[in-house]
């Protein structure tokens, strides 16, 4: 693609503009399968540098991928048809904490984990938790309305959000929501820019509500001899009244994994249910544990134990920290993919989604995990494959394809929380089917020339394997 590097340098500067073979290697893939190199990389640090950045490309028509860190999971900053990715990183600063508001500005560019530290002197935080939190930043959350574990209590970074200046497609930087809790009239246009994986706009910058710190917190875990109890656990749970702040549920390939890989001697049963209850009064947080505790002891839950104490919250928590890294420990030769990865199902289809991921996985003749924030629904997988093998690769296609044509019988949805780009693509537009042309509308009014990150979610390929190039050798 010709794409003028002198002029792209003439706005940042020289040092930010790179289209050296090393850097065009790193930045054509992220934490999915999929590989595309861009032409060049781009590093704005203003919105007006973003603005003259997207005003050249939409005059030259030339594709351009807003990236944070690059950690999703399904193509999302992988740039397919080449063109310019945009790295926000060097958009990082938090400009206005403003704790008598509960809310703070900030750069896209910001790491979570970061914000969070600035936050704590003022005793609040911003309540999404990614896993990934200590890398991805607030821009790639909005693109991906990221969840984590504690949205069962305090939701997804969508619910966070108040407001936003977006860089559109045109080069107007608008600025979108409000600063206020409440707004009542017109298009929301904030929130249709949240989960749009930046195929709508550039986020610049974002005001974002923030949660006050809680003071206490309890963590716990019980296991489960049957998967099915432990669903009906959650579902009990979620139907009782009580919030807890985290409410994590790890399979027996799970389980296995953890403890081939650290030795960890977790117990040898079908699930863990590991959760966590807070707040600002120690009454109130020890009277919610009671409850969740009852619950799970009238459903078949055993070895319950809890603690307050730092060190030993952390040592119950570890599995489940140290869950994704030990996947691709699990076997000798096998790779973890996120492929179908967190399909999110009504809370009651938890256990039955779950045991039939494992029948799916047992008839194709791969492993798949499940393990996830049960308390929201959300299930996540990892397909454990040897990616040298095409029929491996072929193997996962059709398992993909039947975990999401159940997920869509019990009412699921494809993605609780890691967005679509490509690699989901195919299945969440069999789910949208209806409102494909609603959404490639909003598009085409939006961008006209289809410079933001296209061929992502509705407009991307209907075969994921061949959509880009894989990040893995495959032999045959
Ligand atoms: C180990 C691991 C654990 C993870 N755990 C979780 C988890 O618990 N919960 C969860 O939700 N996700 C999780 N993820 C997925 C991922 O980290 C999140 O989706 C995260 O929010 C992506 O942030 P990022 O900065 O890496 O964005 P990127 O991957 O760089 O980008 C994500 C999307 O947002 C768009 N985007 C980025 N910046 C902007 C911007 N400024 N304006 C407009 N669009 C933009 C990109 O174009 C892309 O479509 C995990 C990933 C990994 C690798």
């Amino acid at each position: 693609m010709d794409v003028d590097i002198e002029r792209l340098r003439s706005i940042v500067g020289d040092e930010n503009v790179s289209d050296r073979a090393f850097d065009l290697y790193v930045y054509s893939s992220d934490a999915s399968v999929h590989q595309a190199k861009p032409d060049v990389v781009v590093r704005p640090g203003t919105t007006e540098e973003v603005q003259d950045i997207v005003r050249y490309a939409n005059e030259k028509k030339i594709p351009i991928v807003p990236r944070g860190a690059g950690s999703g999971m399904s193509g999302h900053t992988v740039p397919i048809d080449g063109g310019i990715v945009l790295d926000m990183k060097r958009m990082d600063r938090i400009m206005d904490i403003k704790p008598e508001d509960v809310l703070v500005r900030v750069e896209a560019g910001v790491v979570n984990d970061d914000l969070n530290k600035a936050l704590k002197p003022f005793g609040v935080f911003f309540p999404p938790t990614p896993s990934s939190g200590n890398i991805c930043t607030i821009g790639g959350m909005i693109g991906t309305n990221a969840s984590g574990n504690r949205a069962v209590k305090y939701g997804a970074t969508r619910d966070s959000i108040m407001g936003m200046k977006v860089v559109m497609a045109n080069g107007e930087a608008l600025d979108l929501g409000s600063n206020t809790i409440v707004e009542s009239a017109g298009y929301q246009l904030h929130r249709l820019i949240v989960g749009s994986e930046g195929t709508l706009g550039i986020v610049t910058e974002a005001t974002l509500r923030l949660a006050p710190l809680p003071k206490f917190r309890m963590i716990g875990v019980v296991n489960f001899d049957r998967l099915e109890d432990a669903g009906n656990a959650i579902s009990a749970i979620a139907a009782s009244g009580v919030k807890p702040s985290m409410l994590e549920l790890m399979d027996h390939v799970a389980i296995k994994a953890v403890n081939t890989a650290l030795d960890m001697g977790l117990p040898d049963v079908e699930a863990i249910v590991m959760f966590e209850c807070n707040g600002m009064a120690k009454d109130e947080v020890d009277r919610d544990m009671e409850r969740v505790q009852e619950i799970f002891k009238e459903h078949n839950g055993s070895g319950i134990e809890v603690s307050d104490d730092p060190k030993e919250m952390a040592r119950i928590y570890a599995g489940r920290k140290k869950l994704f890294p030990s996947l691709s420990r699990y076997k000798e030769g096998l790779v973890s993919t996120s492929l179908a990865d967190d399909m999110a199902v009504p809370i009651s289809q938890i256990a039955a989604t779950i045991q039939k991921i494992h029948e799916i996985a047992e008839n194709n003749g791969i492993i798949m995990s499940a393990y996830g924030h049960a308390g929201s629904g959300l299930i996540h997988t990892k397909i454990l494959i040897d990616p040298s093998q095409q029929s491996q690769w072929d193997a996962s296609a059709k398992a993909v394809d039947e975990v999401y044509k159940f997920i869509r019988e019990v009412g699921g949805t494809t993605s609780g929380e890691h967005g679509i780009a490509l690699s989901k693509a195919p299945a969440w537009k069999e789910e949208k089917a209806d409102q494909l042309e609603t959404m490639r509308a909003i598009k085409k009014a939006l961008d006209p020339n289809n410079i933001l990150n296209p061929h992502k979610l509705q407009d991307a390929p209907d075969d994921w394997v061949t959509a880009t190039d894989l990040r893995y050798k495959v032999r045959g």
